[in-house]
């Protein structure tokens, strides 16, 4: 409700007034550049790989109007809640990736699959990280999968061209010596990705943006050298992954994770509603989490759950597809 006066308002109001409503200037700016009423989050998983959490693996959609548009991973259990929230193959602008780890990736041959029981006909464009020593690029990731001599080879009509449409993946740069930020148009959306760190997996962020609202999925990262920050700010949604405590002594796990005051650090530069999402048994002390964020960023901050859908003009979750 405040939020929707303050964007009413916001041209009258001084800065000061706004400080007094309780919102900062940064956040009411980002929310009244957002023309959008239409574009919505929808949290397909809140998990990581584990499987006695309760939680789906990670995968979010971006809907318009209701409508699927693009898929950010597609972890194990995401196919089940993309059906839940009513998402059709055949509206799928492009799926992106921010790795190939198993809880971000899994669900993919059970979505090519099902595409052939649908009236899709428009090709799919599969946008992931290139590939290094020790994990293949997309497009290999993607060969290996439904490639003739592939582990799927009966989906194989749907990277040669012989199916009713073609997936096609696409191999954007994932590395971290040199950082630059992809960008590209899809449909009257700007899609952006930027190399992230995770441990050795060559890794990205993604940035949806359309008429001046924006979501950032942060993907899995400690963001040693801070790349993530350019993406996030003046973002309306930073979905970010909350899979270590703060005072976390596990080195293996730190060096693929953020920490809770790191992300409240990067919340800090710029965003109008942090959502926490890829909770792990070890990380699942919110009243903790939400005290280290504290420390650094004191803005509206939301702990995912599956099937959460988030508007992104407000960054308020407005329901839920279970
Ligand atoms: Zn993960």
């Amino acid at each position: 409700m405040l939020v929707h006066f303050i964007k009413k308002t916001s041209v009258a109001l001084s800065m000061g007034a706004m400080f007094l409503l309780g919102l900062s200037a940064h956040a009411a700016q980002i929310h009244a550049q957002c023309q959008d009423d239409d574009l919505t989050v929808v949290v397909l998983g809140s998990g990581g790989p584990e499987l006695d959490d309760g939680r789906a693996s990670t995968g979010y959609l971006i809907q318009e109007q209701g409508k699927a548009r693009f898929l950010i991973d597609f972890g194990a259990g995401t196919s089940l809640n993309f059906e839940r929230a009513g998402g059709r193959i055949e509206d799928l602008y492009a799926l992106l990736f921010s790795h190939y780890h198993v809880d971000h990736s899994n669900d993919l041959p059970a979505l090519i699959k099902a595409s052939f029981f649908s009236s899709r006909s428009q090709d799919l464009p599969i946008y992931g990280p290139t590939g290094n020593h020790i994990i293949p690029s997309t497009s290999v990731f993607i060969e290996r999968q439904f490639g003739q001599t592939g582990a799927y080879p009966y989906l194989s009509d749907f990277l040669s061209g012989d199916a009713n449409f073609a997936i096609r993946p696409i191999d954007v740069n994932a590395d971290l010596k040199h950082p630059q930020i992809f960008s590209k148009q899809i449909n009257g959306f700007t899609v952006k990705a930027m190399p992230i760190s995770h441990g050795l997996l060559p890794s990205l962020a993604w940035r949806i943006e359309k008429n001046g609202c924006s979501v950032v999925v942060s993907g899995d990262t400690s963001n040693q050298g801070h790349t993530l920050d350019a993406l996030v700010k003046g973002s309306n949604i930073f979905i970010a992954h909350n899979a270590v405590p703060e005072h976390s002594h596990d080195n293996v796990a730190t060096h693929l994770h953020m920490t809770p005051s790191e992300i409240g650090r990067i919340a800090n530069l710029g965003t109008n509603s942090l959502v926490l999402s890829h909770f792990m048994k070890r990380s699942q002390d919110h009243h903790h989490t939400q005290n280290a964020i504290k420390t650094q960023y004191q803005g509206k901050l939301q702990f995912a759950n599956d099937c959460d859908i988030y508007s992104v003009k407000t960054g308020d979750k407005i329901g839920q597809c279970l």
